[in-house]
């Protein structure tokens, strides 16, 4: 008898910052493949790297998926019968597998320290081979062992690969996937500090949650053959894989930020709407048959199988994704059309923190729509080297608006006070005159000379739409200054 008894799968995302498009896509996949077989969907949240998890992004995660309408049936904040749910709560469990794979013999202490692994490296790289652990504490014995424990001296879990022979796992969309294994590393399992890496958490994880179908990014595929060997270190039955091929901006590089949005929160903010955006991921890599492209989410789970994906490599288009939605508007009922605006645009909360900026501006309500256009535009129409002010050129704007964003990506408590923060500091390091960089900023966020305040309008206008402008001011100087320089 299988250990799964039934379809369950998972996404398992590290909260590290803004909700990507490829984990909604992801869950898509995993969404459907549970429903159409009447399993469960988990969200597990994959925060073990204490440096780079923030509670703030799990928050925004959870909030974008159910917005696309991706609910989970079990998860952080819905509990279920193998919680908890987010690995950082779970750390006994991983050291408890790690002691089983020591005693076992599937694992070992390497007690190597920092130095004496980069020396190795060093001397690797010299001689032009692949760099790797040398495996120098794999067999010590167990007196020695026992004498660095006993001497306190640090030690990270190191999983025993086969040193000969292949690992090969069938994957659901390319077939059958082989490695030798003498190009796979002793992989940490457990590091010093008694965190677990991905790979140890993952696996046990998978396991102990019962995840039938590990569906996730193709990212992930040269991790498979060290959790195949896992699974078979502590005896387990492995789940079946399926790796999605990666989204693609239209040059074929993995998405990124610098060439389009990849925030979910950007196109919820941006009046995507969720259908389309759901019909949209689904048509990446997998289509529906006979050119059709508009489908629901329950049409796509009679079809849905693996085998019909494709590894092309798709390619996350904006121009289609607004051009979908529009099809998908021009449908809307008057109901939901008005719903849409009162929740989405003209709502309560926005109506109630713009109060103070806008009337004292307004001298008849007919002026409203003009005069507050930035607050609910999305790009602004202006051109680039218009706002460049006196003594800078446009190369020094896009140096200052890139370097000034990527600070601003990080920060979540997107409040007046904190951007002022921010961007001050900005300022001083870059030394730049406080007109220079304010005005120029004001420019580009509200598109006007004479906006309310800079700070209070950037926390109005939000951190999706903020950031939103200074990249598209930033991609207008290029597209402007190499077409007429
Ligand atoms: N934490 C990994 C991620 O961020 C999970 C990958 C997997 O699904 O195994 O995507």
């Amino acid at each position: 008898m299988s250990y799964f008894e039934k379809v369950r799968v998972r996404i398992a995302p590290s909260p590290t910052g803004d909700p990507h498009v490829g984990t909604a896509y992801v869950a898509l996949f995993n969404y459907v493949y549970a429903k159409k077989y009447g399993g469960d969907f988990l969200l597990r949240i994959e925060d073990t790297d204490q440096v780079r998890a923030k509670s703030s992004s799990e928050a925004m995660i959870m909030k974008s998926l159910s917005w696309l309408g991706l609910q989970w049936d079990e998860g952080p904040d819905r509990g279920g019968p193998c919680g908890p749910y987010r690995q950082s709560e779970r750390t006994a469990i991983y050291r408890e597998h790690s002691d089983m794979l020591l005693k076992s013999g599937h694992a070992y202490r390497c007690f190597c320290s920092a130095e004496r692994l980069d020396a190795v490296r060093a001397k690797q790289r010299e001689a032009g081979v692949t760099t790797a652990y040398d495996r120098h504490c794999r067999e010590l014995s167990a007196a020695d062992v026992e004498g660095n424990i006993s001497k306190g001296q640090p030690f990270v879990t190191r999983l025993k690969m086969p040193v000969s022979g292949v690992t090969s796992f069938v994957d659901e969309i390319r077939g059958v996937v082989e490695i030798e294994n003498s190009r796979m590393d002793d992989q940490v399992l457990l590091k010093s500090d008694g965190y677990p890496t991905y790979h140890l958490a993952n696996v046990v994880d998978d396991h102990l949650m019962k995840i039938s179908h590990v569906i996730r990014a193709e990212e992930w595929i040269n991790s498979t053959p060290k959790h195949v060997v896992l699974y078979d270190a502590f005896g387990w039955e492995k789940p079946k894989f399926a790796h999605l091929p990666l989204l693609r901006n239209a040059d074929k590089s993995k998405i990124s930020k610098r060439k389009n949005p990849v925030a979910l929160t950007y196109y919820q903010r941006a009046g995507i709407l969720p259908v389309t955006l759901m019909n949209f991921l689904a048509n990446m890599g997998w289509s529906f048959g006979n050119d059709v492209e508009f489908f629901s989410i329950d049409d796509m789970m009679k079809k849905f199988e693996f085998k019909d994906i494709h590894l092309g490599g798709p390619v996350f288009d904006t121009v289609k994704l607004t051009w979908m939605n529009a099809h998908y508007m021009h449908k809307m009922s008057e109901d939901q059309f008005i719903r849409f605006v009162r929740e989405e645009i003209f709502t309560e909360d926005y109506l109630r923190a713009l109060k103070p900026f806008v009337l004292e501006r307004m001298t008849r309500f007919e002026q409203f729509v003009d005069n507050n256009a930035f607050f609910f535009n999305g790009t602004l129409d202006y051109r680039g080297v218009e706002i460049v002010p006196k003594g800078k050129t446009p190369a020094d704007i896009m140096g200052m608006l890139s370097g000034l964003v990527e600070r601003l990506d990080d920060l979540y408590e997107w409040e007046h006070e904190r951007l002022k923060a921010v961007i001050e500091a900005y300022k001083d390091e870059i030394a730049w005159k406080p007109k220079d960089i304010f005005m120029t900023l004001r420019l580009v966020v509200t598109g006007r000379k004479d906006s309310p305040p800079l700070f209070e309008s950037m926390e109005l206008i939000g951190r999706e739409m903020v950031r939103f402008r200074m990249r598209d001011c930033v991609q207008k100087l290029s597209t402007e200054t190499s077409t007429e320089g």
